[in-house]
């Protein structure tokens, strides 16, 4: 049975949070639905101290933000764009538009298209978190998306150089500097001077996620992406450094990321607690981990591998690390997780950065329902269909009508009966 060394602060807790959390939003929604603008630039300066009439950042002012960085920033930011554009072009080239005849005269279809607008939005209140832009902008360009707008919250008072220069090579249509709620809210709902968008996309930590939870529906959102999660699955082959490295390399996220190591070795459990320790002393980023770790940080020991992909899928992590003797073992038996990272070749920062996967991963056990984003998220799968003869219609016809009878829908029936009398030259027999 699974043994738990270390357990995180109580769900009661994280419940509670969590809905201080829904109710700050529901008011800064309402507030901007109310006032548009006037609340969207009292709510940047109160949250971020950033006051401007216009939050689009003008061509000179991006050109500025891209000359602040070296060659090297720039030529590693279009490596890691190119590696995100060409994965998601070989998704895009995998999902194929569908035309059958599935029965005589009968042909059914379906077609993907892009979303019209899309609304991007960039963290950046911790850490100016550029690669996000990758991952939104360039897979909504994959897909076909025709307008293509992009927010990011300024950082330390300005905009980020980091973020504009991605947002603007990965080809956002506009940039503006703007964060958190009042950034997705002005996004979705529209005011003076952003016109509204049909879909969200982006993570954010949990106002930016409950905000566009929120929202859903009025837009489309992508997934709910909140503050970052990672479990490490592993056994003795690896040691506990290793461990500890790739538990806080992702607690730094957060004071609310959950990190969490799954093993069947109580002797690497306990070195890797050890191990964390040590890090959080010498990480530059190590009081937000620590903080992260002390809330939210778990270590469980398993019997066996089967035990370990159970609590796995009820954990239902975002980023899933295995390094075990057979990586694909959880490969072919995990059903629960955002991404996996099989191996201790890789990691999470490959796949947070420059690998060419997407990022932007569901959180909250989300990963029960839904996978990350991809190219296929910004597309709509519609369907079509046609009847090519008199036969076909006649006989779809006489079924249809017989079922509409049996819903009570004479209405429905009629559109049934109408086809079978004139194309078939006969009533329906009942
Ligand atoms: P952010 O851009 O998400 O949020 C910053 C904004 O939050 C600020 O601009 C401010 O307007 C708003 N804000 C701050 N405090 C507030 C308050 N009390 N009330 C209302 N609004 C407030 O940047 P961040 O805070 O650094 O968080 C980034 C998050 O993104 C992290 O939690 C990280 O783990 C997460 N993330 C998730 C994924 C994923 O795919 N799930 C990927 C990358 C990052």
């Amino acid at each position: 049975m699974a043994k738990y060394l270390k357990r995180s602060r109580d769900a009661a807790q994280r419940a509670e949070d969590d809905s201080k959390v829904r109710a700050a939003v529901e008011g800064i929604l309402a507030d901007i639905e109310k006032r548009g603008d006037d609340a969207v630039r009292e709510l940047s300066v109160k949250f971020d101290k950033w006051d401007r009439k216009d939050y689009r950042l003008t061509n000179a002012e991006i050109k500025d933000c891209v000359g602040q960085l070296s060659k090297r920033n720039i030529d590693d930011i279009k490596f890691a764009q190119e590696q995100v554009r060409n994965f998601a072009q070989h998704q895009r080239d995998s999902m194929k538009d569908v035309e059958v005849e599935t029965l005589p005269g009968v042909v059914l279809g379906h077609k993907n298209i892009p979303v019209n607008s899309v609304g991007c939005y960039v963290p950046g209140g911790k850490y100016p978190l550029l690669a996000s832009a990758h991952m939104s902008v360039i897979t909504a360009k994959v897909a076909g998306v025709s307008r293509i707008i992009t927010c990011a919250p300024p950082f330390q008072g300005k905009p980020a150089p980091a973020i504009v220069a991605a947002q603007h090579l990965a080809g956002a249509d506009v940039i503006y500097c703007l964060g958190g709620i009042q950034a997705v809210g002005a996004m979705a709902i529209g005011t003076a001077s952003i016109a509204p968008v049909d879909m969200l996309v982006g993570p954010g930590n949990a106002f930016v996620a409950e905000a566009k939870r929120q929202l859903y529906g009025r837009v489309g959102i992508d997934l709910f992406a909140g503050p970052t999660e990672t479990l490490v699955i592993a056994d003795d082959t690896v040691d506990g450094e290793i461990c500890a490295t790739d538990l806080l390399g992702q607690a730094e996220h957060g004071p609310n990321s959950p990190a969490i190591l799954l093993t069947n070795s109580e002797k690497l459990a306990r070195e890797t607690m050890a191990e964390i320790e040590r890090l959080l002393k010498i990480l530059p980023t190590g009081a937000v981990a620590a903080k992260a770790w002390e809330d939210y940080g778990e270590v469980i020991v398993c019997d066996s591998e089967e035990e370990m992909v159970k609590e796995a899928d009820r954990i239902a992590s975002e980023h899933v690390q295995v390094m075990t003797r057979d990586p694909d073992y959880f490969l072919k038996n995990m059903t629960n997780y955002g991404a996996l990272f099989l191996g201790p070749r890789t990691n999470v920062a490959y796949g947070d950065k420059v690998i060419g996967t997407n990022h932007t991963l569901p959180t909250n056990k989300a990963a029960r329902y839904t996978g990350g984003l991809w190219v296929g998220k910004f597309l709509k799968t519609v369907t079509y269909q046609r009847v090519l003869t008199d036969e076909a219609s006649a006989m779809i016809g006489e079924y249809c009508s017989r079922l509409c009878m049996l819903e009570g829908f004479a209405g429905h029936a009629e559109q049934a009966n109408v086809r079978v009398r004139r194309y078939g030259g006969r009533n329906v027999p009942y």
